[in-house]
């Protein structure tokens, strides 16, 4: 048995706190403001086994043209946003090459494919059933030519990965859905995913467990780690946490944090925004409007319409012309309410250029290990990753995921 200390209490700090626990383990969680209240809270809920794709920088100049026009809304930018972004975006951008990006994907699948299969078991522990619909969700295309490309790229993903989908035309998808109120050209349904109506609280659901199996969760702001006589030092209100191992699963604060130890990981933090609204016909299932990029999930707290990204300062103000393109574009398919809340929700996608999350022990420092960017399926790969990150730790390894080994990527993270 060792003693643990997990940094973050989001999707992927609280699956790891559990996974090593299961391994024997005494596991200690510290956040500074509890389990499942940040970008594990806001998310659009999709536990996402058909992503066996990471979201590549497209390569075809029409579409990064109207990138850089503000022709989209799915990505949107301003200057400062971006000039802070580029050391991340421009290796993004190569690990975006169609080869590449290939050679990344064999690693994602197996690892979002088993993603529902790893949350299954906490699910269930957790009692959470009632959080969780596994029914799958729609993406819509509002122009024939549009859906047609992504009928072909959905024919593709079931070739090469097995992703199940099927197409539904506007009457198929009207019977599904009766709150649709507008003719569309047509959707992929993906029929393996689970959704969430409020992962906030399946992230608290998965803490209480742990709690419940004897693990301890301490409210805390970390600031630089310590190392003395072998042991990682974290320092609580003038008393001190120590502990043989130091898991780093900050999320988005991740790079920020590890700074002082001498590494330089660079991020691409895509920021995204939320609502809730009022509806009267609830939707069956999450529809992601790609036009918009936008995704409408019924959520307990109301119709969540979450965004795409925004490439901006990590305490830039809200901008929130994103969200009300969305909310605009929505309400052509659906009747929607007022909003419930007066403030809107943002939180940031924790983002690495080579699109994989960084899971395994640091190059410089015994002890001390990784598991953050997940960017756009963290809440999906958390049990995923944190089950990955415990055997590693075990010192047992997968070759099937040895690619998110710090010391097998391009990113410079040495200390
Ligand atoms: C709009 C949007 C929609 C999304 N939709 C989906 C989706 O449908 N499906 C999906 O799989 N993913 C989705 N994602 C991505 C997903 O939400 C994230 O990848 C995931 O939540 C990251 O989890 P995490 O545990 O790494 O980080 P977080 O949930 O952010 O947890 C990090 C924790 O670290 C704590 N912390 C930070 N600094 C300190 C400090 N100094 N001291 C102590 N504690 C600290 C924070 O309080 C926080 O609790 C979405 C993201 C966004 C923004």
């Amino acid at each position: 048995m060792r003693e643990i200390l997990v940094l973050g209490a989001g999707m992927v700090g609280i699956s790891s706190a559990l996974a090593l626990q299961e391994r024997g383990h005494s596991v200690t969680v510290v956040d500074r403001r509890g389990p499942g209240l940040e970008t594990s809270y806001g998310n659009a809920g999709i536990i996402q086994s058909e992503a066996a794709e990471p979201y590549a920088i497209p390569y075809a100049a029409a579409t990064l043209f109207r990138y850089a026009i503000g022709r989209t809304n799915d990505i949107i930018y301003n200057i400062p946003g971006l000039l802070r972004s580029t050391p991340a975006l421009w290796p993004y951008f190569l690990a975006s090459a169609p080869g590449r990006h290939a050679r990344i994907s064999q690693t994602y699948a197996k690892l979002t494919a088993r993603s529902t299969h790893d949350h299954a078991p906490l699910i269930a522990a957790a009692g959470a059933d009632d959080l969780v619909r596994r029914s799958g969700f729609y993406q819509f295309y509002r122009t024939p030519e549009t859906f047609d490309a992504a009928a072909a790229d959905a024919d593709r993903l079931k070739k090469i990965y097995g992703v199940a989908s099927t197409l539904l035309d506007t009457k198929a998808l009207k019977t599904e859905e009766p709150a649709l109120k507008t003719d569309i050209a047509g959707a992929v349904f993906w029929t393996s995913p689970w959704t969430v109506s409020d992962p906030g609280a399946l992230t608290q659901a998965y803490a209480a467990l742990f709690e419940a199996r004897g693990g301890r969760i301490v409210k805390a702001d970390v600031t630089t780690p310590m190392r003395e006589n072998g042991s990682w030092r974290i320092e609580n209100a003038g008393e001190y946490l120590t502990a043989e191992h130091l898991v780093v699963a900050l999320g988005p604060w991740s790079p920020e944090y590890l700074k002082p130890l001498g590494y330089r990981i660079p991020m691409v933090r895509k920021r995204g925004y939320h609502g809730h609204f009022e509806m009267t016909e609830p939707l069956n299932r999450p529809l992601m409007d790609a036009a918009n990029g936008v995704v409408l999930s019924n959520m307990r707290q109301g119709l969540r319409i979450t965004t795409g990204a925004e490439l901006t300062g990590p305490v830039a103000p809200a901008n929130l012309v994103q969200l009300e393109r969305g909310v605009a574009g929505a309400r052509e398919l659906v009747d929607i309410g007022a909003p419930i809340e007066n403030s809107t929700w943002f939180g940031h996608r924790p983002c690495l250029p080579d699109m994989l999350p960084l899971v395994g022990s640091a190059p410089q420092h015994e002890g001390l290990w990784f598991n953050f960017g997940h960017g756009h399926q963290g809440f999906t790969l958390g049990p995923t990753t944190g089950s990955i990150l415990a055997d590693m730790i075990d010192g047992r390894e997968d070759n099937n995921f040895a690619l998110l080994k710090p010391e097998n990527r391009r990113l410079r993270c040495r200390g």
